[in-house]
C-alpha cells in the first residue's frame, strides 16, 4: 500500500472512532434532555461509526499493512439544542465525506484498485449518511418542538445491524 494512503487510512480509523465518540457525546446530551429516542438513534449511529473504523482496520490487515491506532480527539459536548445537534451532524458528515473523497483521489492516482473498491463503499455510505442527517433536519423543522415526542418515538425505532461489509471483511 502506498505510504500516503496507509497514513491517511490510519488517520481515518481514528476519525471514525472520533465520529462514534462525537455521536455518543450527542446521545449523552439528548438523554439529559430526556429525548430517549434521539439518544438511541445516536447510540446506533455511534455503533455504525465504530464499524467503519473496524472496516478500515480489517482492510489494512487483509492487505498486510501495519495498523497504527492513533489518539482519538475529545468530542464536543457544548450542544445548544436538538437543532444544533442535527445541524452539527450534517456538518460532521460532510467533513467525513471530504476525507473519503481525498483518499479516493489518492487511490485513483496510484491505481490501487482494491482500495478503490473499498473506498467506493464508503463513498456510497457517505451519500446515505448525509441524506439521513438532512432528513432528520427537515423532519425536525416540520414537526418542531410541538411534535417532538412523535419524532423522538420514531428515532427510537432505529435498529442496529452490522453492515454486510463488516461481516465480509472481519477476520475469520
Ligand atoms: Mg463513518
Amino acid at each position: 500500500m502506498n505510504k500516503q494512503l496507509a497514513s491517511l487510512m490510519n488517520e481515518q480509523i481514528a476519525k471514525e472512532f472520533y465520529s462514534a465518540y462525537l455521536y455518543l457525546s450527542m446521545s449523552v446530551y439528548l438523554e439529559r434532555k430526556n429525548l430517549k429516542g434521539f439518544a438511541h438513534w445516536y447510540r446506533v449511529q455511534a455503533q455504525e461509526e465504530r464499524d467503519h473504523a473496524l472496516i478500515f482496520m480489517y482492510y489494512m490487515q487483509s492487505v498486510d499493512e501495519d495498523v497504527d491506532l492513533l489518539a482519538i480527539d475529545k468530542p464536543d459536548a457544548d450542544f445548544e439544542s436538538v437543532s444544533d445537534v442535527l445541524d452539527r451532524t450534517l456538518k460532521h458528515e460532510r467533513y467525513v465525506t471530504s476525507l473519503i473523497h481525498n483518499m479516493m483521489g489518492v487511490v485513483i492516482e496510484t491505481r490501487d484498485f482494491a482500495a478503490q473498491s473499498l473506498l467506493q463503499w464508503f463513498v456510497d455510505e457517505q451519500v446515505e449518511e448525509e441524506d439521513n442527517a438532512r432528513n432528520n433536519i427537515a423532519q425536525f423543522r416540520i414537526t418542531g418542538e410541538s411534535f417532538l415526542y412523535n419524532m423522538d418515538q420514531q428515532m427510537g425505532a432505529r435498529v442496529y445491524a452490522p453492515s454486510a461489509k463488516l461481516t465480509q471483511i472481519a477476520p475469520k
